[in-house]
């Protein structure tokens, strides 16, 4: 298994894992970008955004609704968050196993980077 995300699925790589529901692994970002820094994952592999298809509505679906609990548990519903999910290189993704990023806890700056 060569993926890291799938190892951190598999308990082959340590973290802090915050959220686990309906398919979806939630854990703390390795080098935080903000206050609250959350990787929202599915547990099966899918590499990048193009790589959906119309059976995984259902599963998205799933991980939008684990970051609006992320966003509840951390304190962040009110002040607000942003979700990030990069698609290839263009956006900068680094690890090919699809991820949203939950950032909170600060003011954030629009356009981004
Ligand atoms: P990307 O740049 O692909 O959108 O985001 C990948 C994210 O994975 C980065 O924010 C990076 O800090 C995080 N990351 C990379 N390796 C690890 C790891 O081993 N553990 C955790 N918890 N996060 C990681
Ligand atoms: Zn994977």
């Amino acid at each position: 298994m060569e993926c890291l995300f799938c190892k951190i699925v598999a308990g082959k790589i340590p973290a802090e894992i915050i959220y686990r529901k309906n398919g979806v692994l939630g854990f703390h970002d390795i080098l935080p970008q903000a206050p609250v820094h959350v990787l929202l994952i599915p547990e099966k592999h899918i590499a990048t955004l193009n790589d959906l298809t119309d059976d995984d509505q259902d599963l998205m679906g799933a991980l939008i609704l684990g970051a609006r609990e992320v966003a509840a548990q951390f304190e962040l519903s009110e002040n607000g968050y942003r979700l990030v999910i990069n698609c290839n290189e263009d956006a900068g993704q680094s690890v090919f196993h699809v991820h949203c990023h939950v950032l909170g806890g600060r003011s954030m700056h629009w356009p981004p980077g």
